[in-house]
């Protein structure tokens, strides 16, 4: 229930920034129609905190019309406008896995996307399971904007009501899932591991207590129930070339004021050009094991040969051998590369949950009872710092 107090002065803000044109002053008060969604941008922008609204109890809610697994298509930012975005792959792999669970319930898999183009979007969604694409096209939506998106994305979820909403564990992901969820007032699930349907409910299971135990979370009072999920944690399906998706164009209303946020520059942290952990196709990895930076640094050369990216564990990280962008596990980055070697890594949970999706893990180590060796394909029981040096000299003259 939304209610406009005595506090109210007439000021007129909260008129323009209403996604719905659900509110008109009268008598120098702002009065809510029909329209109202009670997505609380009116809320957020009213100087004198005249507006309140009253959600109902999670148990009293009629979930009954809820239908439909959403996922959120997150565009690569270019920071210009002229580039066409690209569809980031976690929003691939989540189509992937909405894909089964929409299909375990019966129900649509649906991909919302924001932008201020599309690109034939569809087609590439379509490939990869959507059903339905609910498009919003806006110049308000050139670049990501928490303010902007989550009004949108609150409106579309209480004009359509979907069952299940999924987002990428990402930076965007992880501004944008909370936001969503306390304005709809709805629990999230972050980081999950896997998902799945138990008894017409999203199972989502995720580490807990530091990665010694998985959790299982069930949202039975609330819809959506929302969840974020790291990239690389899903498979990405097969594409099915020239199966397209129905889009559904939405209209949003986007007054400008919403924004509280303004870009200013950009800056860029890393070498563009270079390829990144969480994309690599082969990470070489080091631990505590590799005792030093300077025969860390081995590392580089060994996977400058092989073509691909040095990782780290944490205590690596930790020790300085590298920075915390390469550190991979449950605190850093998740990766799923055709090969990952590691060296010198004893294979803790925090760092297995990091990299277990590796096609080929090998793994070198002293001690033959390190945990790594459970997850590994290939297992030598050795000293990393004969290894590297060796594997180092033996693809030098391979080349
Ligand atoms: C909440 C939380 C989050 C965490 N997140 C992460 C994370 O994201 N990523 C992560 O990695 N960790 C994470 N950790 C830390 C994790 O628990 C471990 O402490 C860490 O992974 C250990 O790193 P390591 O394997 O390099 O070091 P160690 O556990 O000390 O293992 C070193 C290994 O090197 C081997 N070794 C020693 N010398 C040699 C040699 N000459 N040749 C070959 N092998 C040798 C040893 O036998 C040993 O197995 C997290 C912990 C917590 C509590």
């Amino acid at each position: 229930m939304i209610e406009v107090s005595k506090k109210c002065i007439g000021c007129n803000k909260c008129v323009p920034v209403c996604p719905f044109a659900a509110i008109s002053m009268i008598d120098k008060k702002a009065v809510m129609n029909e329209a109202c969604t009670l997505c609380g941008v009116c809320v957020q922008i009213c100087p004198v905190q005249a507006i309140t609204i009253t959600r109902e109890e999670a148990s009293a809610r009629d979930l009954s019309g809820h239908r439909g697994v959403w996922v959120y298509v997150e565009l690569t930012e270019t920071g210009e406008k002229t580039q066409v975005k690209k569809i980031k792959q976690v929003a691939l792999e989540l189509l992937g896995a909405g894909r089964r669970l929409a299909d375990e319930l019966g129900e649509d898999l649906c991909a919302v996307l924001l932008a201020d183009k599309n690109h034939n979007y569809e087609k590439e969604l379509g490939a990869y399971g959507a059903d339905k694409v609910y498009m919003v096209e806006h110049d308000e939506l050139f670049e990501y904007n928490t303010d902007i998106f989550s009004t949108v994305i609150v409106s579309l979820v209480t004009r359509h009501k979907p069952s299940i909403m999924l987002y990428g564990a990402t930076i965007q992901g992880r501004d944008l899932a909370p936001r969503v969820a306390s304005t709809l007032y709805v629990g999230l699930t972050a980081d999950c591991t896997a998902l799945a349907i138990k008894n017409g409910l999203l199972l989502q299971s995720r580490p807990a207590f530091g990665g010694n135990i998985m959790a299982d979370i069930l949202a039975p009072n609330s819809r959506p129930q929302m969840s974020t999920v790291r990239p690389n944690v899903m498979k990405m399906a097969e594409p099915v070339h020239g199966r397209s998706a129905l889009v559904v164009r939405e209209s949003a209303k986007l007054d400008p004021s919403l924004r509280r946020v303004k870009v200013l520059e950009r800056m860029i942290a890393h070498d563009a050009g270079a390829v990144k952990i969480e994309t690599a196709k082969v990470i070489v990895s080091g631990g505590r094991g590799m005792k030093t930076r300077e025969r860390f640094r081995q590392l580089e050369e060994l996977s400058k040969l092989l073509g691909g990216v040095v990782g780290a564990s944490r205590a690596a990280v930790d020790l300085g051998f590298k920075d915390k962008t390469h550190q991979v596990g449950q605190s850093g980055t998740t990766v799923s590369p055709k090969l990952y070697l590691s060296f010198g890594i004893s294979g803790a949970v925090q760092h297995i949950v990091g990299m277990k999706a590796s096609d080929v893990i090998v793994a070198v180590n002293k001690d033959p009872n390190a945990p790594i060796f459970n997850v590994a394909k290939y297992g030598i029981v050795g000293d990393a710092h004969e290894i590297v040096p060796k594997l180092i000299e033996a693809l030098k003259k391979g080349k």
